[in-house]
């Protein structure tokens, strides 16, 4: 079986491994759940588009809301990363990895006037702007600041990315970005105001995304608007043409970072505009393959008869990897170490009070009360998507780095959860 993840992913003999590391012995060693994450496939996924933008004026922004743990930030900003932002929070954590806030545009539908305010301190690169009223309240801030603020409008193209309704964020019905009809005018407007200074174009068109033809009808929907402001007299820097690329969860087969940045700086050049600044937001595809979710399996539930369930009940739940139950994501689950015998068929869940609190259905496994199970691809959206209902404190994560195994962040301790709180 090819994993996802491969070639950091890997077995050797039956010992699941990641960068050479037995994750068996990790479970043991910082305990369950467990998130562990290869520097070495970051990186590598990273130097894929670096690589395709050899030679082009480039940024490529980590959309950290895949993963925005501070050790991950550290490794992308070493690497020479920008990032993508969504909100103040996030950018304190840009600052506190390291990061540059010179390399940071911000993303978002409703930023706060706090968080404007700090991001035009901070000094970020860029605003991608969603709306009119956007438009009008940055100025403000900007004026009060003394400053200008440099703008990007977020275009909704109106390009169906064919994934799924809670990804795809490029579609009329979407709350995402500015109409493509109106877009000129918010360009108008936003070149009137003293307090912007227009910079660039951009846009994202959902996550998941494994064709290239979306991204390529959104370009020409924004170079067209590229060429229509131009005219009106607005000079327009850079292209930034958002995130969204897809990975192989189970038998998905998007195109790789490097020919979607080929295909996207191909269609550039044909249409006159390779003299651009190109901006990319990866979030999924930097990460996500190179992580995973190490769970103990607690519990064994046999059916009752055949038309009953096995359930299979694991120390990780919703509250750690919401992608099943929130989008019925598929995502590998595989045994850390490989026993012999019959692999009944399971339903892998986890110990919250919600029918909804699954990691995996229909899943062949030789399984026993103690082994460790993998969910693969874990990478993006786990962590940043925890929570801690039923009280349960997040997960530790560990991080890879060839022969080195760091902790980058502790177990949360219960204690933790309810030290805000106050009794009556
Ligand atoms: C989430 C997001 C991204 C990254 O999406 P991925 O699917 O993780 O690559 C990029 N840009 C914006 C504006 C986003 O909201």
């Amino acid at each position: 079986m090819n994993l996802p993840g491969a070639p950091f992913l890997a077995r050797q003999g039956r010992e699941l491994c990641l960068e050479g590391h037995a994750l068996a012995e990790l479970a043991a060693r910082f305990g369950t759940p467990l998130y562990v994450y290869s520097r070495g496939a970051m990186l590598r996924a990273f130097q894929a588009y670096e690589r395709a933008l050899h030679g082009r004026r480039h940024l490529v922004c980590y959309a950290m809301k895949a993963n925005s743990s501070l050790a991950v930030l550290q490794t992308f900003a070493q690497a020479g990363a920008g990032f993508d932002i969504v909100s103040g929070g996030e950018l304190a954590r840009v600052l506190a990895a390291g990061g540059d806030a010179s390399r940071v545009v911000f993303s978002g539908v409703g930023k706060t006037r706090a968080e404007m305010r700090q991001a035009l301190q901070a000094g970020v690169r860029c605003f991608n702007v969603e709306s009119q009223d956007e438009l009008d309240t940055l100025n403000a801030e900007a004026l009060a600041s003394g400053c200008r603020a440099p703008v990007s409008l977020r275009v909704n193209p109106d390009v169906d990315a064919g994934t799924h309704p809670y990804i795809s964020t490029g579609l009329k019905g979407n709350k995402f970005g500015i109409a493509h009809a109106q877009a000129l005018g918010a360009y108008r407007h936003a070149a009137s105001l003293p307090g912007l200074h227009v910079v660039g174009i951009d846009c994202h068109i959902g996550s998941q995304i494994t064709q290239l033809p979306p991204y390529l009808d959104a370009l020409d929907r924004l170079l067209d608007l590229v060429e229509a402001v131009e005219a009106a007299g607005i000079p327009i820097h850079h292209v930034d043409v958002g995130g969204g690329l897809g990975i192989t969860y189970t038998d998905e087969t998007p195109p790789d970072a490097g020919a979607l940045v080929r295909a996207l700086l191909q269609r550039l050049d044909e249409r006159g505009h390779g003299h651009r600044e190109v901006l990319f937001e990866p979030g999924r595809s930097l990460v996500g393959n190179a992580g995973v979710l190490l769970a103990e399996v607690l519990v064994l539930k046999h059916a009752l008869d055949a038309e009953g369930k096995n359930f299979c009940i694991v120390d990780a739940a919703m509250n750690d990897l919401v992608r099943p139950a929130m989008y019925e994501a598929w995502m590998g689950i595989e045994p850390c170490v490989q026993r012999d015998g019959p692999a009944p068929v399971w339903d892998v869940v986890g110990p919250v009070c919600e029918s909804g609190d699954w990691l995996g259905r229909a899943r062949a496994l030789a399984v026993a009360p103690g082994d460790v199970l993998a969910v693969l691809s874990a990478g993006a959206y786990g962590m940043t998507m925890a929570s801690n209902y039923n009280t349960r404190p997040r997960a530790a994560e560990v991080m890879l780095d060839g022969p080195r195994v760091h902790l980058i962040r502790e177990r949360e301790d219960v204690r933790q959860l309810f030290a805000g709180e106050r009794l009556l």
